[in-house]
């Protein structure tokens, strides 16, 4: 089998919401570089080019029914389509199907299981959950190529119950928002929070790494590894002020470096 030689990491995409998450890719890169030293050969790369229609066709309208059963795509596509009927304002976009759409862009050259895509993107993805009927939004899809969603981080994983609360009792005064986020400041992440955002993102292009070097298992039960697949953000908070992968995890990526040392040619 293929082993991962190359990683090759795209900064966040141009065709960003107003309010994309801030991130540093170089420090992505150099992290990924001292967990997998002398094995694979990390590049940074100008955003992931693609034509805006092709992923439109990957917009999710109605959250609470599958791609298939998507209004806007059982219509022809001359035809008009259906107005969103999301109940967010931020559109969602099906993972699979972007990751399906920007996967016929790779070169034939790079889609060997010897090279892993990591883009980054401020898109907001979602995938479909058969146990409760619904999309949710995701900060990683894995695959070829792997997708992270700087939205996701701030949008996917749910802030603390308090912060909800605190939220829903000072209604709608005006500086309501501005005061619930001073009050839990460092319990959750913010799309202006580029600390947070670029070490959540290293812990996300680590698990879509790990997605190749485990045959599809890229995440962890343990609270402190990065791999941990969190669902609120304060366990990723906790995960990125360890700054550790377990045991387990660390061994499998030093078993790589050793077994596999980079290659005299590039
Ligand atoms: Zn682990």
């Amino acid at each position: 089998m293929d082993f991962p030689r190359f990683i090759h990491i795209y900064h966040q995409t141009a065709s960003a919401p107003a309010a994309a998450a801030a991130l540093d890719a170089k420090i992505v890169a150099e992290e990924i570089d001292k967990i997998f030293p002398s094995c694979c050969k990390i590049d940074i790369r100008p955003p992931f080019k693609y034509e805006e229609k092709m992923i439109e066709h990957a917009k999710i309208a109605d959250i609470k029914q599958p791609f298939e059963k998507q209004p806007n795509h059982e219509q022809d596509s001359k035809k008009k389509m259906i107005p969103m009927i999301t109940t967010t304002t931020i559109p969602l976009y099906d993972g699979f199907v972007m990751q399906k759409k920007l996967a016929e862009i790779i070169p034939d050259v790079e889609i060997s299981l010897a090279h892993i895509h990591i883009i980054f993107t401020s898109l907001l993805t979602c995938t479909f959950s058969e146990d409760d009927w619904r999309y949710h939004g995701r900060a990683v899809i894995c695959g070829t190529p792997s997708i992270v969603s700087t939205t996701g981080i701030v949008e996917a994983l749910a802030k603390p119950r308090e912060f909800y609360l605190a939220q829903l009792l000072g209604g709608i005064a005006e500086d309501n928002d501005y005061m619930v986020k001073k009050k839990f400041a460092g319990r959750f992440i913010d799309y202006n929070d580029e600390d947070k955002i670029t070490a959540a993102s290293i812990n996300y292009a680590l698990q879509a790494i790990f997605f190749f070097i485990t045959s599809g298992e890229p995440f962890c039960n343990n609270k402190d590894c990065r791999l941990l697949n969190a669902h609120w953000q304060e366990d990723l908070i906790h995960t990125i002020e360890k700054r550790t992968l377990c045991s387990h995890h660390r061994n499998l990526a030093n078993k790589l470096s050793k077994s596999h040392p980079r290659a005299e040619r590039f």
